[in-house]
């Protein structure tokens, strides 16, 4: 379903991606994990159409998406750091990529109830971020990430500002909504743990290179590399 290959990106001369080569299944969720600096968030970025490659292709549902802009590959992305506007309400924060994509209002509407139902945070359209938790305004981030359908989800360490009792929950939904809408996701987190318990592979990065991808219990009985037994065994 999701054909990379090959994929190479340097920034000046610092080679960040050294080749990546990976296919992923239709609603598969595929975490990614490595050191600080190998790479992760380039991968999502370059995927996303954030970031342009110097090599490879990506390949989404057989079309080449790889020169495509971002806003016509019909990804949806949510980051670490809360990406809300602070000055709109939830509403208009989800009501902003569908204006873009030129809906009209009434239609908006039927959408953002929609999402929000989803997510669970039905009461709170009328709020500003700044009056939610933290886990609510991921939740609002991953609502407008899924507004528009999209085929495919990226979320880059989505949960590590959010405490460890709530993030076990948001584990939980983020799951359920993938598996409901049936979205293929790439999931990077800094938590084995996380990546263990939510994925059906997981891809292990090391230097702009995969070193081994595999279902987690494979990679935690098998690793194939002397990387991949040190960086599993060193947070054991
Ligand atoms: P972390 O786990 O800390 O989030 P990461 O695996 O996500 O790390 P990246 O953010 O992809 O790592 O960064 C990989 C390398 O690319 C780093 O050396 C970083 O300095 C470099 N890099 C990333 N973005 C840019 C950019 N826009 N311009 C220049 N260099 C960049
Ligand atoms: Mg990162």
């Amino acid at each position: 379903y999701m054909e990379i290959s090959n994929i190479e990106k340097a920034f000046d001369k610092n080679e960040v991606l050294k080749g990546i080569s990976l296919n992923i299944e239709q609603g598969e969720f595929v975490s990614l994990l490595g050191p600080s600096g190998c790479g992760k968030s380039t991968l999502l970025r370059c995927l996303s159409g954030l970031e342009t490659i110097d090599k490879g292709t990506f390949v989404l549902d057989r079309n080449d998406v790889t020169e495509t802009p971002a806003q016509n590959r019909n990804i949806g992305m949510v980051f670490q750091q809360y990406s809300l506007f602070p000055n709109m309400t939830v509403e208009e924060n989800l009501s902003f990529p569908l204006t873009i994509q030129k809906m009209p209002k009434a239609d908006q509407k039927a959408k953002i109830d929609d999402v929000l139902n989803i997510v669970g945070l039905t009461d709170k359209k009328k709020a500003y971020p700044g009056n939610l938790s933290g886990g609510q305004q991921q939740r609002v981030a991953l609502a407008r990430a899924i507004i528009s359908r999209p085929k495919v989800l990226l979320l880059d360490e989505p949960l590590s500002a959010i405490d460890a009792k709530l993030r076990k929950n948001l584990q939980i939904e983020i799951r359920r909504i993938q598996q409901e809408l049936n979205i293929t996701t790439i999931f990077v987190t800094h938590d084995q743990d996380e990546a263990m318990s939510m994925s059906d592979r997981i891809c292990l990065l090391n230097d702009g290179r995969i070193e081994q991808v595999s279902s987690p219990i494979e990679l935690y009985t098998k690793p194939k590399t002397r990387f991949a037994a040190s960086f599993i065994g060193h947070y054991n």
